[in-house]
């Protein structure tokens, strides 16, 4: 079992139970100075980097401007995304198209909104680019091997070989275009310093030879996401990964480093969120079975999708969760009628063995990929609601 307060003081756990006891369940509340205090110690930590905010990973309104208004910029991936960053008065310099998988009239949309700064990691795309985006700068995103240290690996489906960025830069000057940078992604919730190592490294190489052989002077680093928010398995703080990653870049770079950009989604929004559900049923299996069944009215459909695999490990806690009580294993599995709508059973959770249908667990450190992540009307299940504290 987990104890709650290495997670939330006993303060700020008062005044989130005061703010949500009203509400019901199933509900996310997002705590928005949780996000602005997350924001200011990732700029302190790196003072030299600009930040573009990984939209995807709470999109609300009221996120989009807390951030905005910390001067934050804006890693967008559809023209959804782009019509909320900008109706909330976010200029287009502030913003790129992250998303290498892009249909051809939404790069005519973006470029026509004003966005001249763009990811691609493929031929096809980046003619699309050229034709309807002409001019814009361009970041290639280079293939980093992750998966087995990053909770949520983001490899495979993104990035290309550096031989092949080498090539796209190329035929990206031949298409009248900018190349400008180079991007990566180490996998989401890493939790090994060293992968930004190993990319850097790739990064520098590939710069280098682009400048002597081609001429081709690169101006930009996009280091992507990655960095941690507060689960079950211990990471480094945030800082550790600052001072180590800024050792890297000064190991290659010398005095002479590129502008850096990082896009945090996780590391931002993750630990302001506390999703509340209700627990519906306790059962076993059999009469002598010694786990017991915890169905909640939250699952992998309205909020919890990135239990998918086990993979984000949340910790969850009654509301006097302590690790002096009684407590013994459960399997915790959601509302629906789906039999994959199962959050952890080989991972063992204990819960106090005083628990009851009626009360509530608390899944702590669930700002980011949840709520965006729900389903619309899976078995009539509304998507989780979302409330937002000062
Ligand atoms: C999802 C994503 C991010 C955010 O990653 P986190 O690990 O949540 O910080 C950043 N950049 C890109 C391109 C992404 O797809």
């Amino acid at each position: 079992m987990v104890e709650r307060s290495d997670y939330i003081s006993d303060a700020e756990w008062e005044r989130f139970l005061e703010f949500s006891d009203k509400l019901e369940t199933p509900n996310l509340v997002i705590n928005l100075r949780t996000i602005k205090k997350n924001y200011l110690k990732l700029q302190n930590s790196f003072p030299y980097a600009d930040i573009y905010y990984a939209v995807k990973a709470n999109p609300a309104a009221e996120v989009i401007k807390t951030v905005a208004d910390l001067g934050s910029n804006f890693d967008i991936a559809s023209r959804y995304e782009l019509d909320k960053v900008l109706a909330l008065g976010v200029e287009p310099e502030r913003i790129t198209y992250g998303n290498t998988i892009k249909k051809a009239k939404d790069i005519a949309y973006f470029f026509e909104k004003g966005v001249r700064m763009f990811a691609t990691d493929s031929k096809e795309d980046l003619k699309n680019i050229a034709k309807f985006a002409p001019g814009s700068k361009i970041y290639v995103r280079i293939l980093v091997e992750n998966s087995a240290t990053a909770d949520w690996p983001l490899s495979r489906k993104f990035g290309c070989h550096p031989d092949m960025a080498y090539d796209l830069f190329i035929k990206a000057r031949e298409l009248s275009l900018t190349p400008y940078g180079i991007s990566f992604h180490v996998g989401s919730q890493q939790r090994d310093i060293g992968q930004w190592n190993d990319a850097i490294a790739k990064t520098k190489y590939l710069m280098t030879s682009l400048e002597e052989e081609e001429g081709i002077n690169l101006k930009m680093i996009n280091m992507g996401g990655g960095f941690p928010a507060s689960y079950i398995d211990p990471t480094n703080d945030l800082k550790e990964y600052a001072s180590e990653i800024t050792r890297y870049l000064r190991d290659d770079f010398g005095d002479d480093i590129p502008q850096i950009i990082l896009e945090p989604g996780r590391s931002l929004v993750g630990d302001a969120g506390i999703l509340t559900s209700e627990i519906v049923l306790i059962s076993r299996k059999n009469n002598t079975a010694l786990n017991r069944w915890v169905y909640l009215d939250t699952g992998k459909f309205n909020g919890l999708i990135e239990t998918l695999g086990e993979s984000i490990k949340y910790p969850v806690v009654t509301r006097d969760c302590n690790t002096s009580k009684k407590s013994a294993n459960v399997i915790l599995a959601g509302p629906t009628c789906d039999s994959m709508d199962i959050m952890y059973e080989d991972c063992k959770y204990k819960l106090p063995t005083d628990i009851k249908s009626g009360q509530r667990l608390y899944w702590l450190s669930t700002g980011a990929y949840t709520s965006s992540y729900a389903s619309v009307e899976f078995n009539g299940f509304p998507p989780i609601k979302t409330y937002f504290m000062n």
